[in-house]
């Protein structure tokens, strides 16, 4: 044990400072390939590698690490999978191999480690073991803190990555099943909303945004990503469908809310507006598109879905504003 005006381990210092710079990071990938340098410098600096495999394609990617140096046995060995919480230590020639996960099987993308030395020993096999612990531990944290507390949904911020990377994704050439396929946003905000609070009290408003949510959960698709963007406002991005396909859904979701009885309050209504997510534009100028569309359903009575782009054809919204007569909503 550390005693004070005893000088502690030196390798002790490189764990401290890589768990400082672990818990520095603020998203899943940089946290791995923060976790993945530690464990370069404190091993080897050649025989590490960071894979990684999308859930519904076999295909297995080196992310970080010399894939020349890693053996086809190992790699194949990763291929058909390591189990979430182990890590598994395997001989090849003359080096064994600690293949271990990073992220459970059941995120989007399963995250593969491998590790060679010349052998294991008891104290590094800790080192790993702890460091991943740590590593697992602050990731549950940083997926915490991206959700909105009440409704259990992702939040604002998480919901502009996620945009910003589908935006860029498209901009890359994402491939879609044909040119009418494409991801789209839509911006939803529950009706006369203040009036529910005015009446019940802020305790039903608050259960009423939580069955909100939960219809929103119940109508769309487990690929469909639903988000509280403030108060009485939600976002959700939906993936990969025709400009009808959406249409259809979104007007699902506001029948949907108009249908339900909520406890208490009785009806309560969302206007709705969307928008296609084109390849070249932004976040806020996606946003504010959508936002535009529920302007609209807004000024038309409420209780409606509309979409940026079918008002633009039909002449009801302009395509671009001029900034003398930007609508504030
Ligand atoms: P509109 O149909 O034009 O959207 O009318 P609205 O009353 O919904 O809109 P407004 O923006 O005037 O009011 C939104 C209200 O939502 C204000 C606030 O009382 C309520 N609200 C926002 N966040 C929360 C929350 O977290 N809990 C509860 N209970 N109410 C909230
Ligand atoms: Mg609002
Ligand atoms: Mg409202």
């Amino acid at each position: 044990m550390y005693q004070p005006g005893q000088s502690a381990d030196p390798a002790l210092h490189e764990v401290i400072e890589s768990i400082v710079s672990l818990t520095e990071q603020r998203d899943q990938r940089s946290l791995e390939h923060s976790l993945f340098s530690s464990f370069q410098e404190m091993l080897d600096h050649e025989d590490c590698w960071l894979l990684s495999r999308e859930r519904d394609d076999d295909e297995l990617r080196i992310v970080a690490g010399d894939g020349r140096l890693l053996p086809d046995v190992i790699f194949d060995l990763l291929k058909a999978g390591v189990p979430d919480a182990d890590i598994r230590i395997v001989r090849a020639g003359a080096k064994e191999y600690l293949l271990a996960c990073t992220l459970s099987a059941d995120d989007e993308q399963a995250r593969l480690l491998a590790i060679a030395r010349g052998a294991w020993d008891d104290g590094n096999l800790r080192l790993v073991r702890g460091m991943l612990k740590v590593y697992r531990n602050f990731v549950s944290v940083l997926r915490d803190s991206a959700k909105d507390t009440l409704t259990g949904l992702f939040n604002r911020r998480r919901m502009e990555a996620k945009l910003n990377d589908l935006l860029a994704a498209s901009l890359h050439g994402r491939r879609y099943k044909d040119q009418n396929y494409s991801d789209f946003l839509a911006v939803l905000d529950l009706d006369n909303f203040k009036r529910v609070n005015d009446t019940y009290g802020h305790l039903i408003g608050d259960e009423t945004l939580l069955a909100f949510a939960n219809i929103l959960r119940q109508t769309l698709r487990d690929d469909d990503l639903i988000y509280r963007y403030g108060g009485e406002e939600f976002v959700v991005l939906l993936q990969e469908l025709t400009q009808a396909q959406a249409a259809k859904v979104l007007e699902r979701v506001r029948r949907n809310v108009e249908k339900h009885a909520f406890p208490q309050v009785g009806r309560v209504t969302v206007s709705i507006g969307h928008t296609r997510l084109k390849p070249g534009s932004t976040p806020p100028k996606a946003i504010e598109e959508a936002d535009r569309a529920l302007y609209h359903a807004k000024k038309s009575g409420r209780n409606q879905a509309h979409g940026f782009q079918e008002l633009v054809s039909s002449g009801a919204l302009q395509d671009h504003l001029d900034n003398s007569s930007v609508e504030l909503f």
